[in-house]
């Protein structure tokens, strides 16, 4: 049997080609030797124009540095920022490499109870009650992997007056999917200019732009981390390969253009999903605001909900799911949620068709 592969944090979307033919241009024209360890230039300023352009948030294109990827960014900073036994709170559910990437980093991962039935809201109480002395980072991901939740200004605004009060908080903010928003727009947290020192953004080409291939990615931190990350960056690897860097300009220039394109194909599949899953009552899920995950608590086929279920654990329902009719979803354990399974609904639709039609029949079955 084929197998549907619902568990990769890939689309099927095609890389856009403006990036592909600015890229070999570049290549054409030699730009094929190292470059600034910082990231070039032209690709440094097109990422502080966005900001400005989009929400009118100025941010100096001084304090933008590209890296090989996100995870490298987020690698780079944690090692950087965090001291051995600091505290990092985040929201569960979370992209499943957080925890380990903190710990080699020194610090603790706190998760954050998951909060579905407030449909995964900024859960400012949890927040606050995990608060310590050693809390050195709260770690968001806006909008969510797997959750696809976006969070609101005022959910943000909430999370500043506590840094205000909390004089040592810092937040890393995980913004990679934000040119995916279904509706409106993913707010920053570089909003909250004052507070600029003690903020951290990262983000990156693999999931907006579908150039994971690419690895290229970026980082918005306060001066004195960014020239930690900077050394740590130039001592480890050096810069990212300037003419790939020169496509991922030319894709941000085009941002609303693509994404305008992936939003609306992602639109149609989200309501397909979410028609089957409105059929499927033993099966929750929040509608995700963006992105192309749901995240599917299936605690109604465990065992201890109903107990004629075969299935104890997620990972058994996953592997039976798998194994009777050939469709893979990450089951979400190791992203805080271990009832929850995340599937990826961004494959063409004759394939989502097959899996949707598949999951009901293992489910109803
Ligand atoms: N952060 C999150 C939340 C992600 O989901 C991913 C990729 N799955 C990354 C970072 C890493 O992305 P990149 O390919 O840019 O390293």
């Amino acid at each position: 049997m084929d197998i549907i592969p619902m568990h990769l944090g890939v689309a099927h979307f095609k890389t856009p080609q403006i990036a592909i033919d600015a890229m070999q241009e570049a290549l054409v024209s030699q730009e094929t030797y190292y470059g600034p360890n910082e990231g070039i230039a032209e690709l440094r300023l097109a990422v502080a124009q966005r900001y400005f352009e989009d929400d009118g948030i100025p941010v100096p294109a001084e304090q933008v540095l590209i890296t090989h990827g996100t995870k490298h960014a987020l690698h780079l900073f944690l090692q950087s920022f965090l001291q051995p036994g600091d505290e990092v709170i985040a929201p569960a559910p979370f992209w499943f490499a957080f925890p380990e990437m903190v710990s080699q980093a020194g610090g603790k991962l706190i998760s954050l109870p998951p909060n579905p039935e407030e449909d995964y809201a900024l859960p400012l109480s949890a927040i606050k009650e995990h608060l310590s002395p050693t809390t050195r980072l709260l770690l968001l991901t806006n909008p969510g992997n797997p959750t696809g939740r976006a969070y609101s200004l005022k959910e943000l605004e909430a999370v500043a007056q506590l840094m205000e009060q909390h004089a040592s908080l810092h937040v890393l903010s995980d913004e990679i999917y934000d040119g995916l928003a279904l509706h409106g727009t993913i707010k920053s947290f570089l909003h909250f200019e004052h507070l600029r020192h003690r903020v951290t953004v990262v983000n990156g080409f693999s999931k907006s732009f579908a150039m994971s291939g690419w690895r290229i990615g970026y980082i918005i931190a306060p001066f004195p981390v960014l020239q930690k990350v900077n050394e740590l960056q130039q001592k480890i690897i050096s810069g990212v390969s300037p003419f790939t860097q020169v496509g991922a300009a030319a894709a941000l220039r085009h941002r609303h253009q693509i994404w305008e394109g992936f939003k609306n194909e992602l639109l149609q599949k989200r309501e397909k999903v979410a028609a089957v899953l409105q059929q499927l009552p033993q099966l929750s899920y929040v509608l995700p605001d963006a992105g192309y995950y749901f995240t599917i608590d299936i605690k109604g086929c465990l065992e201890e909900h109903s107990p004629a279920s075969p299935f104890k654990l997620v990972e058994e329902w996953a592997a039976a799911l798998k194994e009777q009719v050939g469709l893979e979803v990450l089951p979400g354990t190791a992203m805080g949620m271990p009832t929850a399974v995340r599937m990826s609904y961004a494959l063409p639709d004759y394939v989502l068709a097959s899996a949707l039609d598949r999951l009901s029949a293992f489910v109803k079955h």
